[in-house]
């Protein structure tokens, strides 16, 4: 039988709780899924859009940027778009530079906003760096929104590195310019959230990030930054990149904390084709935390990789056909059913490891092979339930499918 995910129960790492709108950050709640959009926030008609289909791909928490006063007077006009489309999703604003001004201009935009992320590099230069951040922090209060202070080290805090550099020039043995970079990134998220909790804001509302693009850095890092607070941490591999690669390389950086029970919040950082779909990191991070064990959002289909024993496509497009499926289906019936999430689906290329496959799953089919009678034997709770052949195959366990989630999964109650 499948071994469901709430069977696998990893220690998280205890940290605050951070309330952002609806959704609760940290204290061993589930590690949340957030995304960013790429529109241009004045744009409030495509940017609403944008967040809808962010949302609907399952983003619990959606990020804009605010960079102008048209952004700004913007955001007030996506939120009520979204709630018109009967959207509730918690909103951050992005701010860079200017977030004192542009928040401190537009009280409907800070209202209408979730969370505030400022990053202490990128607060002002200077002299006024200091005076922009208390007044970043005294909005924050005055509205009573949480912040994420997200250091980033392609913007790292120059004030704070130099420091860092003094202090290493100090001693008897001085580190490496990597160790100095992840010091000054820790430091500078540390030194941030005290600086923010003496101005007023409370420990609660403080969530850290410190994004590089290095999978090792960012390991050592968040190592770091777990044991020397307590606030509830943003995942995320910056500038990731474009396909395969970003994927894998978030990835490969994610699991690893993840398993170690650091982190309440993760974004994928991927870069999208021109025009290409923005959803791809919600699936992204939804498949890390689902393969990990950690959270169930879509019954994921396990298929082989095919071998010389299958000389078609047919079982490749089954598996792709009923993944896509079960993505359609899944926002009806995470309403209606209970528990389809945990579903798990076999797709196999032949009869040498196709029937155990399927058996494992709660559905399973083994297709066909080179030169084995024709037919594709299905698998229900690992019992053989009928054996299909022909030219509607995937029609007729696309049915099986459903009937299953219908029968398995009691409904909903609706309160
Ligand atoms: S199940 Fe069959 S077709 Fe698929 S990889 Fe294994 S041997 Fe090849």
């Amino acid at each position: 039988m499948a071994v469901e995910s709430h069977d696998v129960c990893l220690a998280r790492r205890p940290t605050r709780i951070a309330r952002v709108g609806g959704v609760a950050m940290g204290g061993g709640h589930p590690v949340v899924v957030q995304s960013m959009t790429n529109t241009d926030t004045a744009d409030e008609v495509a940017t609403a859009l944008q967040v809808a289909q962010l949302v609907r791909a399952g983003s619990e928490i959606v990020r804009i940027t605010v960079d102008t006063q048209a952004a700004a007077c913007a955001v007030p006009k996506i939120r009520e778009r979204l709630l018109a489309m009967n959207l509730e999703v918690p909103l951050v604003g992005d701010f860079h530079f200017n977030g004192h001004r542009l928040l401190g201009d537009n009280p409907a935009c800070a209202e209408a906003l979730d969370k505030l992320r400022i990053n202490p590099g990128n607060v002002g230069r200077g002299a006024k760096r200091d005076e922009q951040f208390a007044q970043l922090i005294d909005l924050a209060c005055r509205y009573g929104k949480p912040v994420r202070i997200g250091v980033n080290w392609g913007s790292l805090d120059p004030v704070r590195l130099a420091r860092t550099m003094d202090e290493n020039a100090r001693r008897p043995q001085p580190r490496d310019a990597v160790q100095i970079m992840r010091e000054a990134m820790v430091m500078s998220a540390l030194e941030s959230a005290a600086k923010a909790e003496e101005l007023g804001l409370p420990g609660n509302a403080i969530v850290l990030s410190c994004k590089v693009s290095s999978v090792q850095d960012l390991i050592a890092i968040y190592r770091d930054l777990a044991a020397r607070c307590d606030y509830p941490l943003h995942l995320g591999l910056t500038e990731a990149g474009m396909g395969s690669k970003g994927i894998v390389a978030s990835t490969a950086a994610l699991s690893v904390l993840l398993q170690e029970g650091i982190g309440d919040t993760i974004r994928i950082s991927l870069t999208p084709k021109p025009n290409g779909d923005r959803t791809q990191e919600v699936i992204v991070a939804q498949e890390i935390l689902q393969t990990m064990g950690l959270r169930a959002f879509t019954p994921l289909v396990a298929a082989c990789p095919g071998c010389g024993r299958t000389t078609s496509t047919v079982f490749q497009e089954l598996a792709q056909d009923i993944q896509a499926h079960v993505r359609l289906r899944m926002p009806e019936w995470r309403l209606q059913y209970e528990g389809v999430e945990n579903m798990t689906l076999a797709v196999m290329g032949c009869v040498v490891n196709g029937p155990g496959e399927s058996k494992h799953a709660n559905i399973g089919i083994s297709l066909p092979g080179t030169g084995e009678t024709p037919v594709a034997p299905v698998y229900v709770d690992g019992e053989k339930t009928v054996t299909l052949k022909g030219d509607g195959i995937a029609g007729e366990f696309k049915a099986i499918v459903d009937a299953y989630v219908a029968r398995k999964y009691p409904r909903r109650t609706i309160t």
